[in-house]
């Protein structure tokens, strides 16, 4: 039996970051679930983690085209793993090095702040 597009529009949000941030457009993942559900936008259109649309396309029965994932990976700014050889673990490396490079910079905005 089909999965009735309440149950698509559940299982959908439940793989998005439930940030509520509005990046995508729609205000919100609640919103944004129902969207894609009711094929009104792209399952890769989160920009918290447009990875998740590979899952949502499996979801709503559309097939994820490889260029997607390349495309996607452009948001994410200074990123220096290609998006050829990405996976789990290299993203999560990836992120780590960016989180510390953020870290070190409001360091030392603090820092300065400090000296004045
Ligand atoms: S961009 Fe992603 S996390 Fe932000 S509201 Fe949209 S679906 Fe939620």
């Amino acid at each position: 039996m089909a999965a009735s597009n309440k149950d698509k529009i559940r299982d959908i949000y439940e793989l998005l970051p439930k940030l509520n941030c509005g990046l995508c457009g729609y205000g919100s993942c609640g919103r944004f679930a129902k969207a894609v559900a009711g094929g009104r936008t792209s399952p890769f259109g989160c920009r918290r983690n447009p990875w998740a649309g590979y899952k949502i396309s499996e979801i709503i029965g559309a097939e994820a085209p490889a260029h997607v994932y390349r495309s996607q990976a452009a948001f994410l700014p200074g990123l220096r793993v290609s998006p050829d050889t990405m996976n789990l673990k290299t993203l999560r490396k990836e992120i780590n090095r960016l989180s510390r490079g953020v870290e070190d910079i409001l360091a030392r905005m603090e820092n300065l702040k400090t000296r004045r």
